[in-house]
């Protein structure tokens, strides 16, 4: 392993050492490395120390970055992106996106908390009654519901809405109340949202614009993988919320639910703040690796057997997060951009 490697998540050298562990300097071990275990992906001049064929698995997101997919494909090296995971039942112990997720959920929270000048709980005291923060959650798949069990724990009322109608269970069982909208459900492949037209999307907007103007923090956790997030919170419903109000965007990276947020950043317009997150995990590192390192670990088993690195192209978990093997590109969507000449 890289020698302070999880210093930053709270992990000492010192324990790896008495695990066994033998520490060296990431030139050595990406020249020495027959399989290669990365949070981010490999730079550039990573994979030109990596030795030709080898494996590396890390949170990838191929279409980000071409030209280090064409690096990859130049030294053969074979490489996986654990976000591309297919969601079966067998999979679920490899899954960054639910464990990240997860930590994404509970900080929001926690966040939204910090930033509001209001209690979350009801408290009724002798100086007078407080009613509990009004919370509402915009998208309800794992950082959605996670936010929800979060919010609820603190005390809040919480309403939520999603356009996927396996939601509507799932968040009235955490104690919040499901927002019905009149609108089609937008189920995709794999428990994922399909993604909306521009319509569904205006449609929407006119009608969570009421909700959104009566909660005290709005939390967006829509995403469509690989696409930019739909717009729902637009800068005419910032204008209705109450003073003092707080968005927490978390599809901030991915272009943002919110159209006023800016991904790393708190930006406060008419008194309401929107936080726009950025990485929010890291902000968590002790748990969020303490996760992620089960996911790699259990994803290393699957390709690594008798300790050879060994993928079997048989089996679906290896094919769909596979990004490039053997000189070629495998995941489609990427090989398409890269045919297309877009970057
Ligand atoms: P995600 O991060 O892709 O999206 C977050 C949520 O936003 C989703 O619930 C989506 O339906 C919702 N959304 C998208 N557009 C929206 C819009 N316009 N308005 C409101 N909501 C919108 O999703 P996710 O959290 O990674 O997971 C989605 C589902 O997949 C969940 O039901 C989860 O339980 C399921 N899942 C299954 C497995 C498995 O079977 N192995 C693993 C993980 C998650």
């Amino acid at each position: 392993m890289q020698a302070g490697a999880g210093a930053a998540s709270l992990f000492a050298d010192e324990a790896y050492t008495a695990a066994g562990v033998t520490l060296l300097d990431a030139t050595t071990l990406l020249s020495s490395s027959g399989f290669i275990c990365k949070v981010q992906p490999p730079t550039l001049e990573e994979v030109a120390l990596m030795s030709e064929g080898c494996g590396v698995v890390s949170y990838l997101q191929p279409t980000a970055d071409l030209d280090l997919i064409r690096a990859l494909v130049q030294r053969r090296i074979t490489a996986f992106s654990l976000d591309l995971l297919p969601r079966i039942t067998r999979s679920q112990s490899m899954d960054v996106l639910s464990s990240q997720a997860l930590v994404s959920g509970y900080r929001a929270v926690l966040l939204a908390a910090e930033q509001l000048p209001k209690f979350f709980p009801l408290y009724m005291t002798a100086a007078g009654t407080v009613p509990p923060a009004k919370v509402l959650v915009l998208g309800a798949g794992v950082a959605g519901l996670q936010a929800i069990a979060t919010a609820r724990r603190l005390g809040a009322t919480v309403r939520a809405y999603d356009v996927r109608t396996a939601a509507r269970t799932e968040v009235k069982s955490l104690g919040a109340a499901f927002v019905e909208l009149e609108l089609e459900a937008q189920e995709g492949e794999g428990g994922y949202a399909r993604e909306q037209s521009e319509d569904f999307l205006r449609r929407q907007r006119e009608l969570i614009g009421k909700e959104v103007a009566a909660a005290d923090v709005v939390i967006t956790t829509a995403a469509i993988p690989g696409r930019k997030a739909p717009v729902l919170v637009t800068e005419e419903m910032v204008a209705k919320m109450t003073l003092g109000s707080v968005i927490v965007d978390l599809a901030a990276e991915s272009g943002g639910n919110c159209e006023l947020s800016r991904p790393g950043e708190t930006v406060e317009v008419g008194g309401v703040a929107i936080i726009g997150v950025k990485n929010l995990p890291s902000s968590m590192p002790l748990h969020a690796s303490f996760l992620y390192s089960r996911n790699i670990a259990e994803f290393v088993g699957l390709v690594i057997k008798e300790g050879k690195f060994t993928p079997n192209f048989d089996d679906e978990i290896i094919v769909g997060t596979c990004v490039t093997h053997q000189g070629e590109v495998r995941h489609g969507p990427t090989r398409e951009l890269l045919e297309g000449g877009t970057q």
